[in-house]
């Protein structure tokens, strides 16, 4: 492995920054795994354990899941053999107990075995008006979750997923101008206290995020090196 390599990354930004878009890409390209705690949330709540029932109907009613649930839950999933090449954190940590939280996982004896701190955190910085024009485009395949954009972002073949040739498409329920409103609310007041924390320890490196999104993937190349 080149010794530039940066491949432990956390991906921070707004809500419709390009996380997600960003994360996919590199996931591909550097052949390792993307966390949301979205995802995983999701994943959860398939299940048919007290817990599922649980997080889903925190889910359900929009509301946010604890911290000390949530750590665990992305505890439970990174800390695999598997993610020591590298990870990604799509969006998670989302506020700063969350932050440091995770660097006691990172830094514990339990977790003694694996060598996954930090390496590298991307600011995706893009102004609130391109994002909720993004967010409120946003859709995805309903198999795969390939992300989607009306405007940005459609398949080659109209009406078709270009990886996996499927021909449902889903939206979020929550992509909605007041909604995106409020979740840019939640994510000056609750989320940007965590970008401090991060410029400290030498490890925040900011990209603009408003080109092309190959544009900005490329920017993201150059940073971490591969
Ligand atoms: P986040 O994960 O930060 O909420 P997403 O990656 O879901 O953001 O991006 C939001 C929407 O904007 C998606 O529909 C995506 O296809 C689109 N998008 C992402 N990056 C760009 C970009 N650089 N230019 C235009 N549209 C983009």
């Amino acid at each position: 492995m080149p010794e530039m390599l940066r491949r432990n990354i956390v991906m921070m930004g707004a809500p419709g920054s390009g996380k997600g878009t960003q994360s996919a890409i590199l996931s591909e390209k550097l052949g390792i795994n993307a966390f949301s705690m979205g995802d995983i949330l999701r994943g959860v709540a398939k299940g048919d354990s007290e817990e599922a029932k649980l997080v889903k109907s925190l889910i359900e009613k929009g509301n946010m899941v604890p911290d000390q649930l949530a750590i665990r839950l992305m505890e439970n999933e990174l800390f695999k053999p598997e993610n020591e090449k590298g990870y990604i954190l799509d969006g998670f940590p989302r506020e700063l107990s969350q932050a440091e939280a995770l660097d006691t996982a990172l830094n514990s004896e339990k977790y003694a075995q694996y060598h996954m701190n930090i390496d590298l955190v991307l600011l995706l910085q893009v102004p609130d008006d391109y994002v909720i024009d993004r967010i409120i485009g946003r859709y995805q395949c309903a198999h795969c979750k390939t992300l989607y954009h009306e405007k940005f972002k459609q398949p080659h073949v109209y009406g078709v997923c270009d990886v996996c040739g499927g021909k449902e498409f889903t939206r979020r329920a929550d992509d909605t101008y007041e909604t995106v409103v409020s979740r840019l609310r939640t994510f000056r007041r609750v989320t940007a206290p965590v970008i401090p924390y991060y410029e400290m320890k030498g490890l925040l490196v900011c990209v603009d995020g408003t080109g092309p999104i190959d544009v900005v993937s490329e920017k993201i190349r150059k940073i971490v090196g591969y």
